[in-house]
């Protein structure tokens, strides 16, 4: 039976290698925990900064064995973990947060926005469709143009496509794989916010800062935080971020992503069970950053401050982006975290800058 608080000595696992288990490596260094990373490739960003490093597949049974034997926790940092990973390590004995209903809820746009209605969390209006004719009346149910985007595997607008007129769904359907969809209404958002909470072992909640968000293709280009906002817009996102957290029992930091409406409404876009990207300027403007949050509840420490202790603009280095690295070393007010990925490829995430700026 593991005992919380875990002491320092102990080993967090972490299923998944990218940048993110990297920082929560970091971050869980920085408490006294060793780590273990579970990844498929070989040198990866979080291998690199661990203790222990498993190669293996998310569903290799002698891979997942060996990091529930290392580990006194696990966690991921990424979301589409296969569910039986986790029913095994939960058979093996280990400990795994956030649990498996959190991933399943996350993992599957559908039954994502099913539980966000059920617990009281506004969301644009949704069809579920999983063929040509139904896509068809999924969007004309929902009216045009409408977002079809597949149910599983999507993220940073990947898996995704406008559909102008009812009579192009079957087409886009069959363009977007023939796989199950979801059609949704066109949120016209006056801007795109998140919210990044955190609850303990114990049920504590911690709520950071709204931050406001802007995207190119699809993916994170920059985050302003804390986000000017009215009052009744920071009480409508820590009352959604409280609802998911307590309604999924969740132990660890969430990322949630928003859309800003007219008239003040908040709608949820996606929840990642993870860390998440518009987090990241906590590790420069907060006094706890996502990472170490992340690290201290899974770990069934008390949580930390969430204040603000300075504003941040975010820019994600994407591809070649990353060689500007020494202009950004240079300014005064930036804050350089680069991933160590060997390979630059367009559009991938290779590092991110955090600009300081007054409060
Ligand atoms: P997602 O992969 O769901 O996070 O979507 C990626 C981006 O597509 C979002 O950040 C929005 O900019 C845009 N988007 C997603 N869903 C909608 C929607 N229903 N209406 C308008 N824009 C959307």
């Amino acid at each position: 039976m593991t005992t919380w608080p875990l002491p320092p000595g102990s080993t967090i696992g972490i299923l998944g290698g990218g940048q993110l288990g990297r920082m929560l490596a970091l971050a869980a260094a920085r408490l006294g925990f060793d780590v273990a990373i579970l990844e498929p490739e070989r040198d990866s960003p979080a291998a690199r900064v661990a203790a222990h490093s498993v190669v293996a597949a998310y569903d290799d049974p002698k891979g997942l064995a060996k990091l529930a034997r290392l580990s006194d926790v696990i966690t991921c940092e990424f979301e589409n973990v296969p569910a039986a990973a986790v029913e095994r390590l939960r058979e093996l004995g280990a400990e795994v947060a956030p649990g498996a209903r959190a991933l399943a809820v996350a993992q599957d746009r559908l039954a994502e926005k099913t539980f966000l209605n059920e617990n009281g969390v506004p969301t644009v209006a949704f069809a579920a469709a999983d063929s040509a004719e139904s896509a068809e009346a999924a969007v004309a149910q929902i009216g045009a143009p409408a977002l079809m985007k597949t149910r599983r595997e999507g993220y940073d607008g990947k898996g995704q496509r406008w559909v102008e007129h009812a009579a192009g769904a079957a087409e886009v359907f069959r363009a977007l794989g023939g796989v199950p969809v979801i059609v949704e209404a066109q949120a016209n958002f006056v801007r795109e916010l998140s919210v990044i909470a955190a609850r303990g072992r114990d049920g504590a909640l911690r709520i950071y800062p709204l931050a406001e968000n802007h995207h190119a293709a699809g993916v994170l280009r920059r985050s302003l935080a804390p986000a000017r906002a009215a009052p009744a817009i920071l009480d409508q996102a820590e009352r959604i971020a409280a609802q998911i957290l307590t309604g999924l029992d969740y132990v660890g930091v969430i990322g949630v992503e928003l859309f800003e409406v007219e008239g003040g409404i908040l709608l949820v876009n996606e929840i990642a069970p993870r860390v998440h990207n518009t987090g990241h300027w906590t590790q420069d403007g907060c006094e706890v950053d996502q990472f170490e949050q992340h690290i201290r509840a899974v770990a069934g420490w008390p949580l930390g401050p969430t204040d603000a202790i300075r504003a941040v603009e975010m820019l994600n280095l994407l591809g070649e982006e990353a060689l500007e690295w020494p202009r950004y070393a240079a300014e005064p007010e930036s804050r350089v975290h680069l991933y160590g990925k060997r390979q630059i490829k367009p559009g991938r995430k290779m590092g991110h800058v955090n600009r300081l700026r007054g409060l």
